[in-house]
């Protein structure tokens, strides 16, 4: 941590992702310009920036390893970075794209013509499934909001504290009407990490579970209680697949590449 105290320098590298959190960072405005008045922003393709082989005291990494090339090119970066920070559900935990960690056969065969020319794997695995994460932010996207307050406290020496309360609490805490019991939406909010902000149930929306699971999360009790919704068992599955295919627990646990 002591590396960030002066004029650190930032790197912020794609893998497999759609560019949403990378967006994060465009989305801050004018926090962007002050960002870049503290820090030195030396890779980031998306803003303009790049020079991927340069060394960096924070590294931003956003997207899952689902490559032979980012099988490599993800071990490089770790040895040239000082923090390393996941960013987003595919960094995180493979994201949507780790759905065919579950297909049994090659799905390859199933979307291409020539499968045989496409240079991916079997599997889409979370940057921590091949290098040390020091720190993760969940979300899909992530946010803004969540960026500010960990640079914030990077670039004053401070270690940021790591989301382990559920979404429920943030709910409770910002005097959100649950959804489920005024409304009766099956959402994921007892089983996902906080952070967000409950932004959907806010909206009067459930939660999908974009942020990703809880340390510890009791599927089993909240299967029960979308059972009791009126949800069908098929219906219940996809819930916990749907955005963090893999890591909601049951039966459908992640397979490391
Ligand atoms: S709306 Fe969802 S996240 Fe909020 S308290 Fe109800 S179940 Fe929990
Ligand atoms: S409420 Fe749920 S789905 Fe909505 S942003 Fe938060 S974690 Fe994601």
């Amino acid at each position: 941590m002591s590396r960030v105290a002066n004029r650190p320098t930032v790197s912020v590298h794609k893998f497999s992702s759609c560019d949403g959190c990378q967006l994060a960072f465009l989305n801050m405005g004018e926090g962007l310009i002050d960002l870049a008045q503290q820090v030195e922003i030396v890779h980031f393709a998306e803003a303009g920036m790049v020079a991927p082989e340069r060394a960096t005291d924070i590294t931003f990494v956003e997207g899952s390893v689902s490559t032979p090339e980012d099988q490599e090119r993800i071990q490089q970066i770790r040895q040239r970075s000082g923090l390393l920070i996941t960013i987003g559900a595919c960094a995180t935990s493979g994201g949507i794209q780790a759905l065919r960690n579950l297909q049994g056969e090659d799905w390859r065969a199933s979307l291409y013509a020539t499968p045989e020319t496409i240079a991916s794997l079997a599997t889409s695995t979370p940057i921590s499934d091949h290098v040390k994460v020091d720190l993760e932010l969940w979300g899909c996207p992530i946010r803004s909001e969540q960026l500010l307050p960990l640079l914030h406290d990077l670039l004053h020496g401070v270690q940021p504290g790591k989301m382990e309360e559920p979404l429920c609490q943030s709910c409770k805490r910002s005097g959100v009407i649950c959804t489920v019991v005024s409304q009766g939406k099956p959402c994921m909010g007892p089983v996902t990490r906080g952070g967000c902000g409950a932004v959907c149930p806010r909206m009067g929306r459930d939660c999908y579970g974009c942020s990703g699971p809880i340390d510890h999360p009791n599927r089993a009790a909240l299967e029960r209680c979308l059972e009791g919704l009126g949800l069908l068992p098929d219906t219940i599955q996809r819930r916990f697949k749907m955005i963090h295919a893999t890591q909601f627990g049951g039966d459908h646990r992640r397979e490391k590449a």
